[in-house]
């Protein structure tokens, strides 16, 4: 059966000594304790392997917040999936709205960074969503369908069952307007229905659907309450332990 997970991403915040600071704290406190989720961080690529070296990483996962879409070469500043597995992350967050916004990140793009993920062993958390003009023209199931379809039907059933999706509506991102449980749930059970007709019941039932868009502590436990909705990627309340434990605890 899928997993619940809570997954932060940093995006590009904290040095490098505040991001230990931070895996850290987080590390400390969850000591002891019996959570209900997998936990996971995704920071910057300066922090991976640092990070990964300082906590214990069979209780909080590593990602990194992108891979390249090349194997490697001649591609200056860019860093590979082999080199990202490398650092000891296990995960990468893939097409988030950020890269497909300010880096043009196309689907074919993100189909490219999706195999060489796997080629690797690293878990994608594959983000989806629509912005604001298409969830009011009503386009909001359309545009996710496309955005499975142009990235990840290309993969074998197999493949496909080592991705994580996450639902993050454009529109609630760091805006701190969050999708409502109904909303959330409406189109996390959209997604899954679409994978079960492309995959079948089986592997739609195991996929990890995380809702992202202004999740916090005081709208966790909410939206984790819906049947579909199986954790969260959580952008702005990921970068203090106050603020991030309270939802891996939502659970
Ligand atoms: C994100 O960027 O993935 C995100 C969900 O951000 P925030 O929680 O800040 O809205």
């Amino acid at each position: 059966m899928r997993k619940n997970i809570v997954a932060g991403n940093w995006k590009m915040n904290t040095t490098l000594q505040e991001g230990l600071e931070l895996a850290k704290g987080l590390d400390a406190a969850l000591q002891g304790k019996t959570v209900n989720c997998d936990v996971i961080i995704g920071t910057p690529f300066t922090h991976l392997a640092s990070i990964a070296a300082a906590i214990d990483t069979n209780k909080i996962g590593v990602a990194a917040e992108n891979c390249a879409d090349k194997e490697k070469g001649a591609y200056t500043g860019e860093v590979s999936a082999a080199m990202v597995a490398s650092t000891g992350a296990k995960y990468v967050i893939l097409g988030h709205s950020e890269r497909r916004a300010y880096y043009h990140e196309t689907p074919e793009i993100l189909k490219e960074k999706v195999l060489l993920a796997l080629a690797n062993g690293l878990t994608p958390i594959f983000c989806i969503g629509e912005v604001l003009e298409e969830r009011e023209a009503g386009k909001h199931f359309d545009v996710v369908k496309a955005q499975l379809e142009g990235s990840l039907f290309n993969l074998s059933p197999e493949d496909f069952g080592k991705i994580i999706l996450a639902y993050e509506p454009v529109w609630a991102i760091g805006t701190g307007k969050t999708a409502t449980p109904a909303q959330a749930q409406e189109i996390h059970a959209f997604i899954r229905k679409t994978l079960a007709e492309k995959y079948g019941q089986e592997i739609a039932d195991n996929t990890s659907i995380l809702y992202g868009g202004s999740c916090n502590a005081g709208n966790a436990k909410e939206l984790f309450a819906n049947p579909d909705v199986d954790g969260g990627l959580i952008g702005g309340a990921s970068l203090s332990v106050d603020k991030f434990m309270p939802i891996v605890e939502a659970f």
